[in-house]
């Protein structure tokens, strides 16, 4: 994901960004690891994920952090420190609505998982340009 759209997420949501380019030995160094059409999908997740952190007295919140966010066979996956109830299921819908969302624009039309190089969840002009030049086009991930 482009810096400046992980800069959002960094500022909006900074108790589960707390490991964000702290220790490269943990994933959180790295930031966000997938194209930026998924940008609203993991702002709308991690909305819901704080919204149920803030249910929580404030000494404990800290424990609730994000470890990874990645993309992975062309799904969406997101990692805490630990996660409890409806965490859970932001997570897990989370992982639904990617294989239906383009990880390069965000489109939902006619999103299919191809297999270019690696299981990639794309619309189908999306397919196209990656088929002919690659990922580079959209670059850190
Ligand atoms: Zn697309």
């Amino acid at each position: 994901m482009r810096r400046e759209l992980e800069q959002k997420l960094v500022e909006k949501y900074p108790q589960l960004f707390q490991d964000y380019r702290k220790d490269p030995m943990y994933p959180m160094y790295y930031g966000i690891e997938c194209g930026d059409g998924w940008y609203d999908l993991i702002d709308k997740t991690l909305a819901r994920i704080q919204q149920e952190i803030d249910a929580y007295p404030e000494k404990d919140r800290n424990r609730f952090k994000l470890f990874q966010v990645k993309e992975k066979f062309g799904s969406l996956r997101v990692y805490m420190s630990e996660t409890v109830g409806e965490m859970n299921k932001a997570v897990n819908d989370a992982y639904t609505e990617s294989l239906v969302t383009c990880v390069w624009c965000g489109s939902q039309e006619g999103v299919t998982q191809n297999e270019h190089s690696f299981v990639r969840s794309m619309c189908p002009q999306c397919s196209v340009e990656y088929a002919k030049n690659g990922w580079e086009l959209n670059g850190e991930f």
